[in-house]
């Protein structure tokens, strides 16, 4: 049995026992580095699903569908270099093929990709992108201190000269209704996705890494034929108080997450993410009424 005495002990996170990692490219997106920087996507994901959340970090599972991250990936990396879409394509090529057959012994490329080159090339026409992205740094990594924790980002493109900076996503459809059950209506894919959020802890990591305030801008571009696309600021009244809530909701449950993380709390399952599907077990029947709707 665990004594209390033994629960202070592994009670201490990961973040504070250890000594800090220095993140390079290399291991930015490694396991490791996360018990030691918390980040948006990692924090997200433990705010969709504890469970599901810590069995990935543990790489005790990991999320079936990859594609969309992969169009991500393919996107963003053509936009950094030339180099970094090479070694991409290199690294990840029989992924974005078809599998082979006899009539294509090498497959093709499959239609996401395609459709992915169609993105590219849009945003390549668009003279607002080209003024705003393409001038700055890219991959800059930040790191800092958030309520108590250290946490790490990654700008797609920064400009300390003129103080901002762009991150690029790929979407289904930048018009599509998201329902929040925080807000009791229906967002855009901004909210939906935790980007209030994950601006506002940029604009803090850059300040606290380079000592200046950076204003930010997504471009999205989406998966439709023909993509549509946006520039997108955050200098509305209602973008400051989704970001002030985004940093408030940081405020609020980053402690209880080292605790899950660290192992001193228990995490709780959504019981109807993919990872809580795979691993359900049933147990005594529920009533009909009962059921839960989201
Ligand atoms: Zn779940």
């Amino acid at each position: 049995m665990k004594t209390k005495q033994h629960y202070l002990i592994i009670g201490v996170s990961q973040q504070m026992k250890s000594k800090p990692i220095e993140l390079t490219e290399e291991n930015y997106y490694a396991k490791d580095t996360s018990w030691h920087y918390m980040s948006v996507s990692l924090f997200k994901d433990f705010m969709k699903c504890e469970a599901a959340a810590l069995a990935k970090l543990k790489d005790e599972w990991q999320q079936d569908d990859v594609t969309p991250l992969l169009v991500g990936n393919y996107v963003h990396s053509y936009f950094e270099s030339e180099e970094a879409h090479h070694k991409f394509i290199e690294n990840k090529g029989s992924s974005l093929m078809t599998k082979p057959n006899k009539k294509e012994p090498y497959g093709h490329l499959r239609s996401e990709f395609k459709t992915a080159d169609a993105m590219i090339k849009t945003l390549e026409n668009e003279q607002v992108f080209k003024a705003l992205y393409e001038p700055g740094e890219k991959e800059v990594i930040v790191t800092g201190d958030i309520y108590g924790y250290k946490w790490k980002g990654k700008i797609d493109s920064l400009n300390l000269d003129q103080l901002y900076f762009c991150d690029l996503k790929t979407v289904d459809d930048i018009h599509k209704k998201h329902w929040s059950s925080a807000y009791n209506k229906y967002d855009n894919f901004i909210a939906d996705r935790g980007y209030f959020m994950q601006m506002a802890v940029y604009i803090e990591l850059i300040k606290q890494t380079f000592g200046v305030g950076c204003q930010p801008f997504i471009f999205a571009v989406s998966k439709q034929t023909p993509p549509d696309k946006e520039a997108i600021d955050f200098n509305g009244d209602q973008d400051a108080i989704y970001m002030q809530d985004a940093m408030r909701m940081i405020e609020e449950n980053q402690e209880h997450i080292q605790r899950v993380m660290s192992g001193e709390e228990a995490p709780t399952r959504c019981n109807h993410c993919e990872y809580c599907r795979l691993t359900k077990k049933i147990e005594l029947p529920i009533h009909a009424s009962d059921i839960e709707i989201y």
